[in-house]
């Protein structure tokens, strides 16, 4: 699948994100992770991006569209992937949609988290990333961890704990205007195109698993139905049973026999079905 989690600063998609890439083998695509990668790494776009970042500002579009075009042609997002952090704007999605179609991959879902924006601040305070693996956790809202999820997998040794530079409070208030005057405009954006599913995020992680897993199935379903119902071979087998039905009442007298098989919507529907209607015809000379 494809899919977008979209959320304000603090709403869970990055937790999300993560236990979903665990569960499902797709990678998390995090926007934020790698800026913030490019900033240790001192690259030309982490210099770029370090004060943006700082302070609580959107890092240049042409900058991120770049990185996430480079990252979206790596062999290990052919098969899905789960977008965190982008798009941020109407520019990004748009230049999205764009990428997608180029591919030929479009979106399958886009997920919306809702938490209250007191739950954001205190959420977002309590956030804290092991300097090693990247994994997050939560002093104010979780329980420290314990027993095997206590140690890095990359290190052995028990997880470095680090606050990011900008979970501070001034940070965190810029980032949230930010989110409301960029980045929320983009559900009213997926919603016409039949794409959003919102979600309640605020409670237990467990339970936002869940709620995003029921989002994510129902999305799967809705996707490989309207694949089901594009493809012209697929309608014509559809129609298969029905042409058979009135073949046989033609047979028993019932109902005068059409000269031309069940009609499918399109020229290529109607090509197909005929095709499968020869195929009959052959066997039954045989
Ligand atoms: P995040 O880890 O998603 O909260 O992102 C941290 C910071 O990285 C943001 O406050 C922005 O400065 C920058 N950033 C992350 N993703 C994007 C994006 N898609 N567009 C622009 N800036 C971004």
């Amino acid at each position: 699948m494809r899919i977008v989690l979209l959320g304000a600063p603090g709403s869970g998609k990055g937790t999300q994100a993560q236990r979903l890439a665990e569960r499902s083998g797709m990678p998390q695509i995090s926007t934020g992770d790698l800026l913030r990668t490019a900033v240790t790494r001192g690259t030309e776009l982490g210099l770029k991006a370090k004060a943006v970042m700082e302070e609580g500002r959107l890092v240049d579009d042409a900058l991120v569209l770049g990185m996430i075009r480079e990252r979206l042609g790596q062999p290990d997002a052919r098969a899905g992937f789960i977008l965190d952090g982008f798009p941020r704007n109407l520019v990004q999605a748009a230049a999205l949609d764009g990428l997608l179609a180029e591919l030929g991959q479009p979106l399958d879902a886009v997920v919306q988290f809702e938490v209250a924006p007191a739950e954001l601040v205190r959420r977002i305070s309590g956030r804290r990333t092991c300097a090693d693996c990247g994994r997050v956790f939560n002093v104010l809202t979780s329980a420290p961890p314990s027993g095997a999820a206590a140690i890095c997998p990359r290190t052995g040794a028990p997880h470095r704990l680090t606050q990011r530079a900008d979970d501070n409070e001034a940070t965190v208030t810029e980032r949230l205007r930010v989110y409301d005057e960029k980045t929320r405009p983009l559900i009213a954006f997926y919603q016409s195109r039949g794409l959003l599913r919102a979600i309640d995020a605020a409670g237990e992680i467990d339970t936002v698993t869940q709620r995003l897993a029921q989002a994510l199935g129902i999305a799967a379903r809705r996707a490989a139905a309207a694949r089901t119902a594009k493809s012209p071979v697929r309608r014509a087998v559809r129609a298969k049973p029905a042409a058979r039905a009135a073949k046989s009442r033609a047979r028993r007298g019932k109902v005068p026999r059409r000269k031309t098989p069940a009609r499918t919507a399109t020229k290529s529907g109607r090509r197909a079905a005929s095709s499968v209607k020869r195929r009959g015809a052959r066997r039954r000379r045989r």
